[in-house]
């Protein structure tokens, strides 16, 4: 199934998901299947430390990643690829310590999710909301990109996804976590496609100017 159908109408626990994936409560697990199905929606709250070993993974059947809250960095820090904040919002967060482990037991179909010794007790700095604010996750972003290869421009794709009442064709949006896309943003992510320009889009198509 496309991802922009699945923002139709998500899994009914998408929202409490999410804030599980986020908070990590003691004990949580989820299978490999909806692991898959609910991650890329949180992609935006954990960025990868350390990734799995793949010889640790053959010999043990358990894939084990570690993860840092995307606010961990101090704010304005260089990223790896030396783009300072490249999202249109500036986050001025305090530093966000959390660490999570996530294991898959490849045997059992099991993730479970731990924080690591080091963070063990401590809550975010911050909700996901505010996560949210600051950057688009994948699962939000890919179901975009799918609509902007289809054709439509930067205006109607953030229109059909986030507009007033009537105007969102996908309430979906809003659980998993897309409330603040914006048309800056999914124009910007449009040009990274190289699209051909659209009649609907004049700026880019020439029309409208004199
Ligand atoms: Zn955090």
């Amino acid at each position: 199934m496309e991802t922009v159908n699945f923002l139709r109408d998500p899994p009914s626990d998408m929202a409490q998901r999410r804030q599980d994936l986020t908070h990590i409560p003691s004990g949580f697990t989820l299978t490999l299947e909806d692991h898959d199905l609910y991650w890329p929606f949180v992609s935006n709250v954990w960025s990868i430390s350390t990734p799995a070993n793949k010889a640790t993974t053959e010999k043990t059947g358990i894939e084990t990643s570690w993860w840092q809250c995307r606010f961990s960095r101090q704010p304005g820090a260089p990223t790896a690829s030396g783009i300072v904040n490249s999202s249109r919002r500036d986050h001025t967060r305090t530093r966000c310590e959390v660490r999570i482990k996530v294991a898959k037991n490849l045997s059992t179909g099991i993730v479970t999710y731990t924080r690591t010794k080091a963070s063990e007790g401590q809550e975010h700095s911050h909700s996901l909301d505010e996560i949210d604010q600051y950057k688009i996750n994948s699962g939000v972003k890919n179901a975009v990109l799918e609509e902007l290869r289809k054709g439509y421009s930067a205006k109607e794709v953030t229109k059909n996804f986030v507009g007033k009442g009537k105007a969102s064709i996908y309430p979906g949006v809003i659980v998993c976590g897309g409330e603040y896309l914006d048309t800056a943003e999914v124009g910007a992510w449009r040009r990274d496609l190289k699209l051909p320009a659209t009649e609907a889009d004049p700026r880019r198509s020439g029309k409208g100017e004199t």
